[in-house]
């Protein structure tokens, strides 16, 4: 462990050049419990000094070469120890995630929080594919023989939200960092304590100081020195869409690569021939899980009118096992939204809903929860698919829920959305399952599931859910330099034809 660790005390700061250091400034932002609304931490407060720092060292460190041009076994090594230090570290990891931001610890398991599983998971699956990642040469005829070359690429900017702060972060850090680059990132405001324990793990995993460097902070402050400082190769960004657009314009000035994954309104799509008695659960956890604070939430449920009244009175039963409580309570599943900020932002919308609309459960405060930043499990029918909290992200525990008459009719609903992240098909026809996953306008869809992964795929959303894809070779195309070196073969030694 560092000689200087990070929480050792309810202080919280950077990690920069292997070592855990204050604001240059000496200032601190106060970091609050969600579900009691009590001080419970303290952290650096970053800045353009803090974030020249941490690229500088990100920088020397790329160009020593003792990542960058290090073996990929080597990487690969540091990487799985990294991933067996998540693991063990699970429950810390996720106690520190609850304190931050509020998600339920969930019940006692055999082994590790599946979120936490999930990081593991990211770290080893980058570092195997790093290993055996090849590049590919062309052969043609017998005057040109060439050959692409796929190295790191520099000092990436890494931006994260604080609503899976260590999941999150480790899906952009893996493959960022198995592919020898160095990184600096800088993690949510909202989410500052988690990750302190990943720079430990790092570090005792072997992995060279000033790879990885994490600036604690408010976006304006840190985030957009970070953005803009020119020795940042690129940055990727998980967050909200104007955030994004922020990003793209401060980018632009030194065109700097960039991967944005936004928000979303995903349509859950309910057909009259789908299991209810596994869609209505899916139905209640795409919405409620991690009280709607998820960027593929269920937010829009769309069901076909003949089961519509069926699917309500289910649904409401269901909603009823989602009561909130103290996330450290292990028989919690609902918990608080992360911040006061985010807690009336729900609330607007639930005053527009009841305005445009009806609230059919839920819509307040629990009766039983004096303090905290709790909502309701809420369900909003009766309202104009055209309506903001049918249009908008509210990034709450709340679901519109809209009838349709048939296939079409849900794809024009599901379509009429400024997002296009992820879409959730619930039928027992094949046939129906590929007419609409076909046109329907978002990056992923599930079929009679949800959730599930596969980090080969593309992650990510159309529209103003964002702007490129994450996972597998899509992660590696953004995280190296790829260029080509050619050779003659022909005697003339031009070996062109064009
Ligand atoms: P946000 O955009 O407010 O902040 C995200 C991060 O950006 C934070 O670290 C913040 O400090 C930083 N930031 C803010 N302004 C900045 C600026 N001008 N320059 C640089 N950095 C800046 O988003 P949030 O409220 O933290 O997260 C919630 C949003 O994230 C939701 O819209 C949610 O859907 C989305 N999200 C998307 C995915 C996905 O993979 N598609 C996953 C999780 C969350």
């Amino acid at each position: 462990m560092s000689e200087a660790a990070a929480v050792d005390s309810a202080h919280y700061r950077h990690y920069v050049g292997g070592r855990f250091v204050d604001a240059a400034s000496g200032a601190t932002f106060d970091v609050v419990n969600p579900a009691t609304e009590e001080v419970v931490a303290t952290a650096a407060r970053g800045d353009g000094e803090d974030i020249r720092a941490a690229v500088g060292a990100a920088k020397d460190t790329f160009e020593a070469g003792d990542w960058s041009r290090a073996r990929p076994s080597f990487r690969r090594e540091v990487l799985f120890r990294a991933a067996d230090l998540v693991e063990a570290r699970s429950g810390e990891i996720q106690r520190l995630q609850t304190l931050e931001m509020g998600a339920p610890l969930g019940p006692e398991l055999p082994g590790p929080h599946p979120l936490v599983t999930r990081s593991a998971w990211n770290l080893r699956f980058f570092a195997e594919e790093q290993e055996q990642a090849g590049d590919h040469a062309f052969n043609r005829d017998d005057s040109l023989l060439t050959y692409t070359i796929s190295d790191a690429a520099g000092v990436f900017g890494l931006i994260t939200p604080w609503n899976a702060p260590v999941m999150l972060s480790t899906w952009k850090m893996a493959p960022c960092l198995a592919y020898g680059n160095s990184a600096v990132h800088k993690p949510s405001e909202l989410s500052p304590l988690s990750m302190s324990l990943v720079c430990e793990i790092f570090e005792e995993a072997g992995m060279p100081a000033g790879v990885y460097n994490m600036v604690l902070g408010y976006g304006r402050e840190a985030g957009v020195p970070l953005v803009e400082h020119k020795d940042v190769t690129g940055v990727s960004f998980t967050g909200s869409p104007g955030t994004a657009r922020d990003i793209a314009a401060r980018a632009a000035g030194s065109l700097k690569r960039t991967s944005f994954e936004l928000g979303g309104k995903s349509a859950n799509i309910v057909f009259a021939d789908a299991n209810l008695d596994r869609a209505v659960p899916m139905a209640a956890v795409g919405i409620f899980a991690n009280s709607g604070q998820v960027c593929v939430a269920g937010s829009r449920i769309l069901v076909q009118r003949s089961v519509y009244g069926e699917f309500l009175e289910r649904f409401e039963r269901a909603a009823a096992r989602w009561r909130p409580g103290d996330p450290m309570n292990r028989k919690t599943r609902l918990g608080p939204l992360v911040s006061e900020g985010q807690y009336d932002h729900v609330m607007g919308y639930l005053d527009i809903a009841r305005d445009e609309g009806r609230i059919l459960f839920g819509g307040g405060r629990p009766e039983h929860l004096r303090k905290g930043y709790f909502v309701e499990p809420t369900a909003i029918v009766d309202i104009d698919p055209g309506s903001r909290v049918c249009q908008e992200e509210i990034f709450g525990p709340v679901a519109v829920i809209l009838p349709f008459d048939d296939a079409d009719d849900a794809l024009r609903i599901a379509n009429d959305s400024s997002y296009g992240l992820a879409g959730y098909i619930w039928t027992e026809s094949q046939t129906t399952a590929h007419y609409v996953s076909h046109r329907l306008q978002t990056g992923m869809i599930w079929i009679n599931s949800g959730f599930d992964r596969d980090l080969r795929q593309p992650f990510g959303g159309m529209k103003n859910s964002g702007l490129g894809r994450e996972g597998g070779d899509l992660s590696r195309e953004f995280f190296t330099e790829t260029r080509f070196a050619s050779f003659p073969l022909t005697p003339r030694g031009d070996g062109s034809s064009g």
